[in-house]
């Protein structure tokens, strides 16, 4: 395994570029990795666009993330769920979201023609934005918009569903809570919406151990796993050889600035 300091900011993974994905992911933040990680653990052919950072870069110090018991440095925490998607099957092209319409003018079945400013369109049959709360790259969609203060966040349903069939929203774009966790809670939720109207066999994406179904007679739901002990141990071992791994060296990378702020010290 590479060195977790060593790893790229963005990881660029161009192993299908071309074609018509089933998910793309319009943010890789956490509210976009978080859908991403769950679309491709359920199959689903995923790709996360991502045209900068995350605002979470700008933090000191991630204190009030669950799981991490004394906080974790932020951009450390991105690369870590960034990995874990690319682990699930994420494939992610660095570019900047300006318009999304449907590929049949007036039919949303047939999917959506994503455009950004760096490269050719992309193709997906449903889109999760998950930017930063500047939607102006659906208004082509009439998604529904309202305004809150400067930024135009989306109307959602409580499943994440805009009033485009197909199109969802996740995250601060979705006018949901300022903290990581709320985002990434509701990047999940929403993926599971995405999941659902894909129709691919699915039950709640969990691990558990032998005999849990079969034990009483039931099949191993679509999405579950049934584990033996052993394999239980193996993939505690290697989850703490990845955690220490992550957590050896301190991570030479600081803060993004407010740009006010920036701006004022140069
Ligand atoms: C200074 C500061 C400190 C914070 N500290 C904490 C904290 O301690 N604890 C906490 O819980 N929360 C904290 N937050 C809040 C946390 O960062 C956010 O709640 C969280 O990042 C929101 O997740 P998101 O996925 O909605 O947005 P983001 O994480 O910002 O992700 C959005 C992504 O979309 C991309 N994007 C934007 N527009 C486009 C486009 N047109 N095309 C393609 N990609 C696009 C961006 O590059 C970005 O990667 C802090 C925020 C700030 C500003």
């Amino acid at each position: 395994m590479p060195s977790k300091n060593g790893l790229a900011t963005f990881v660029t993974q161009r192993h299908k570029v071309d074609g018509m994905r089933d998910v793309c992911i319009v943010g890789g933040g956490v509210a976009g990795l978080a859908a991403g990680i769950f679309t491709a653990r359920a199959g689903l052919d995923t790709l996360v666009v991502d045209g900068g950072e995350s605002i979470l870069e700008r933090n000191a110090s991630l204190e009030n993330y669950p799981g991490f018991p004394d906080g974790v440095d932020a951009r450390r925490y991105l690369r870590m769920v960034r990995e874990q998607a690319t682990e699930a099957g994420c494939a992610f092209e660095r570019g900047s979201v300006t318009a999304v319409e449907p590929v049949v003018p007036g039919e949303y079945e047939a999917g959506f023609e994503i455009a950004t400013v760096e490269g050719a369109p992309l193709e997906a049959r449903r889109v999760i934005a998950a930017s930063w709360p500047d939607s102006e790259y659906l208004r082509p969609l009439d998604v529904g918009r309202k305004q809150r203060g400067s930024k135009y966040i989306i109307d959602v349903d409580t499943a994440g569903r805009t009033a485009v069939d197909g199109v969802y929203a996740a995250g601060r774009i979705a006018g949901e809570p300022h903290q990581a966790v709320v985002a990434a809670g509701h990047g999940a939720k929403v993926s599971l919406a995405a999941i659902a109207d894909s129709e691919v066999p699915f039950y709640h994406d969990w691990v558990t151990p032998s005999g849990y179904f079969t034990g009483r007679e039931r099949e191993v739901p679509p999405g579950c796993e049934e584990i033996g002990d052993d394999e239980r141990r193996e993939r505690d071992q290697r989850a703490r050889e990845t955690m220490q791994e992550w957590m050896a060296e301190p991570l030479d990378e600081t803060p993004t600035m407010h740009p006010r702020v920036a701006d004022a010290d140069r």
